[in-house]
């Protein structure tokens, strides 16, 4: 028996157990992660434009 990761709750099939959360907690789990990566590469645009300004 696993709990989900993000809310806790049953799971109850195998593949969610193995991914360790449900498929819906997954499906967020996956887009914030990508839009994490995403405004990790805005930032990183905007620091090396600042750096062209700024030098
Ligand atoms: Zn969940």
């Amino acid at each position: 028996m696993r709990l989900c990761e993000r809310c806790n709750r049953l799971l109850k099939s195998q593949k969610s157990m193995g991914a360790g959360m449900g498929p819906v907690c997954k499906k967020k789990a996956a887009e914030e992660a990508a839009q994490a990566e995403f405004e990790r590469n805005q930032v990183t645009i905007f620091e090396v434009l600042y750096d062209k300004e700024a030098g």
